[in-house]
């Protein structure tokens, strides 16, 4: 436990020394407010479908019922979620002026809820929801709602299907986005890599390249990544409760 303690405060002293500090978040920040990984096979979203079958863009053009049906009880999940402990610390922390910003895999909106301004989804979102017929753009919630309570695939005035805005496998992430994330990444001195894996490519070159430039780096994940030997600090325990005390650290001492 003393040695928790003691990487706890290093993370919080590289906080405090760092100019720039970026934090980079995948599924597992997210799995303590309740939101399951849906690209982890024990996810159990994958034990009745392929993902790359009904989540593809492929698929969604050919057949948008299958990719509704698959995420429905994901969607169910994601509207009733709330931000755990460690998205209100990454919060406080861009508020104290010792985090830039949060990149996140994460779809779920939760950063944003818990009060961070400067977020990269990388993988896109949920609030929003395109045509993809007219490519006229609308809030997803309601049409989100509409489609739990109801099944059928919310469409767009012109007729056509409605896709929500988060990015399907075999689509292209979106330029400007992942541009402001390396911009991000290119000035940070810090990073701090939070309930990743970095399994993930793009994103999981990321690390690499602030490493390359000097940056110091932080890991939290529970799961040991390719990078664990490069990390300045390196705790394998749960976020929620790790994070708020490196934050708390940083910003009160
Ligand atoms: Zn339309």
């Amino acid at each position: 436990m003393q040695d928790l303690d003691k990487l706890i405060n290093r993370a919080a002293e590289l906080l405090r020394q760092a100019d720039s500090a970026v934090a980079l978040t995948g599924a597992g920040h997210s799995t303590p407010s309740g939101i399951p990984d849906f690209r982890s096979p024990e996810s159990g979203l994958w034990t009745q479908v392929d993902p790359l079958a009904v989540a593809s863009l492929f698929a969604f053009r050919l057949r948008p019922q299958g990719f509704y049906d698959w995420i429905r009880p994901l969607a169910r999940v994601m509207l009733e979620a709330q931000p755990n402990p460690g998205h209100h610390a990454l919060a406080q922390l861009e508020k104290a002026g010792l985090l830039r910003s949060v990149i996140t895999q994460n779809i779920d909106g939760l950063h944003q809820r818990a009060g961070s301004l400067r977020v990269h989804e990388v993988h896109g979102h949920m609030r929003e929801a395109t045509c993809i017929h007219c490519y006229r753009v609308v809030p997803a919630e309601s049409l989100i709602e509409e489609f739990l309570a109801e099944g059928q695939v919310p469409r767009c005035t012109c007729g056509g299907v409605m896709k929500p805005n988060v990015i399907l496998f075999g689509e292209q992430l979106p330029l400007n986005i992942l541009t402001a994330a390396r911009q991000d990444t290119m000035a940070c001195d810090l990073m701090l890599v939070i309930g990743s894996s970095l399994t993930v490519e793009p994103v999981s070159d990321l690390p690499l390249m602030a490493l390359g430039h000097g940056a110091k780096l932080i890991i939290v994940n529970y799961q040991p990544t390719h990078l664990d030997e490069r990390a300045d600090v390196l705790i394998h325990a749960d976020l929620a409760d790790v994070v708020p005390r490196i934050a708390d650290a940083a910003i009160n001492s």
